[in-house]
């Protein structure tokens, strides 16, 4: 079998699918993205096809090495983002090939399901404990919130009583026992991270995630100590030499590698075993499309350490299509009880309907996060 095509759709919300063709009539669909640089990941992409064109999809690790390693410069958000969709395709390839689910191409499943959360409260949280009963009524287990909107490197109280405020009301709506993870999104500085992390004990959440931005990777260990939180990062770190860093700084209870950022399959798994040797547990990182999930649950089903799965369903930048938009299979993914079951058709198991990625193609979207300012007209994190 030979790869003989390579073609890239920008799909609304803000998305990109690849698809990969072959001679035998089989072909793999990806996700490669970074949300925001849809066009760039698709220049990177197609640089990258003639690597791939003759190629046997089959051989994967090969591939993989050769995008990584042979071509001198390697690592960072789009070229890794680029190899992760390829990666994806060439799995789902595979896995069509043998008629086998991907999870039964990596030694079989080692669970039956998997938890997954919900998004709540949007990019600047509002009237989330109504949100959080409403998505415990249907089922789900735990939700993730933003913690707070601007924040500055000194800021005021209020905006810390604020976010406390917020969290005790989840608290109150949904009970003990309910999963809270607040995702402080790196728009927190050290100085005030740390004190917000110790303030949002009282609340018990499921995890703190990127308390600060992981390139402050070194303050984790002083986060960590700060409070009884577990703490969470990793969708703005990319290869296993990323994670390294991580593992080796120390600080960090759960790695969420995105699965079309951290190099696809077969790099997520590589990072997954060495947080195993750490006690540390894996959440993919996945706001992002089907395909890109589908990814994600071949991850978690042969993971041992996977503990949830986040998706992207009534995301709040999920504006115009959705999660499932897209998909034929819907039932496959249904989520029951908060929890997902592995895909049961060959390869990533998600059957797509061509006819709308066509339609969505021909508008090209063109996301972009808005940009944020402090008061003071400096530039904020988003
Ligand atoms: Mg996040």
């Amino acid at each position: 079998m030979k790869i003989t095509n390579i073609k890239t759709y920008n799909v609304r919300p803000r998305w990109c699918f690849l698809k990969i063709e072959t001679d035998e009539g089989i072909t793999g669909w990806g996700e490669p993205i970074i949300e925001g640089k849809a066009d760039t990941i698709r220049a990177a992409v197609h640089e990258m096809s003639d690597y791939l064109i003759g190629r046997d999809p089959r051989q994967i690790e090969d591939i993989w090495t050769t995008l990584y390693r042979a071509a001198f410069y390697r690592g960072g958000p789009i070229l890794m983002s680029a190899i992760s969709g390829i990666d994806q395709a060439l799995w789902d390839i595979k896995g069509k090939f043998y008629n086998a689910p991907i999870y039964d191409l990596l030694g079989g499943k080692c669970r039956d399901t998997v938890k997954t959360y919900c998004w709540i409260g949007g990019d600047r949280p509002t009237d989330v404990a109504a949100a959080a009963l409403d998505k415990k009524k249907q089922g789900y287990q735990a939700v993730k919130m933003n913690a707070t909107e601007e924040l500055q490197y000194l800021d005021s109280y209020e905006k810390i009583d604020a976010v406390l405020k917020r969290v005790a009301s989840i608290r109150e709506a949904v009970g003990k026992g309910f999963g809270i993870a607040i995702d402080f999104h790196g728009r927190v500085h050290r100085p005030m991270a740390k004190v917000l992390a110790k303030k949002l004990e009282e609340f018990d959440p499921l995890f703190l995630e990127e308390p600060v931005l992981s390139d402050h990777m070194e303050a984790f260990p002083e986060i960590a100590a700060a409070c009884n939180i577990p703490i969470a990062t990793g969708e703005r770190l990319y290869s296993r030499w990323d994670f390294k860093r991580l593992l080796q700084t120390g600080g960090v209870d759960i790695i969420q590698p995105d699965l079309s950022h951290a190099g696809g399959i077969t790099e997520v798994r590589k990072i997954a075993a060495m947080a195993e040797c750490y006690d540390i547990a894996l959440a993919p990182h996945c706001p992002l499309g089907p395909i890109a999930l589908s990814a994600c649950l071949a991850v978690d089903f042969t993971t041992y350490n996977a503990v949830i799965q986040e998706q992207s369903a009534g995301i709040h930048y999920n504006v115009g299509r959705g999660l499932m938009d897209y998909v034929v299979n819907k039932d496959d993914f249904a989520i029951t009880q908060g929890k997902i079951c592995p895909p049961v058709r060959s390869g990533l198991g998600v059957v797509l309907n061509e006819e709308i990625i066509l339609e969505e193609a021909v508008h090209n979207h063109n996301w972009k996060n808005p940009i944020w300012r402090h008061e003071d007209g400096s530039i904020a994190e988003w």
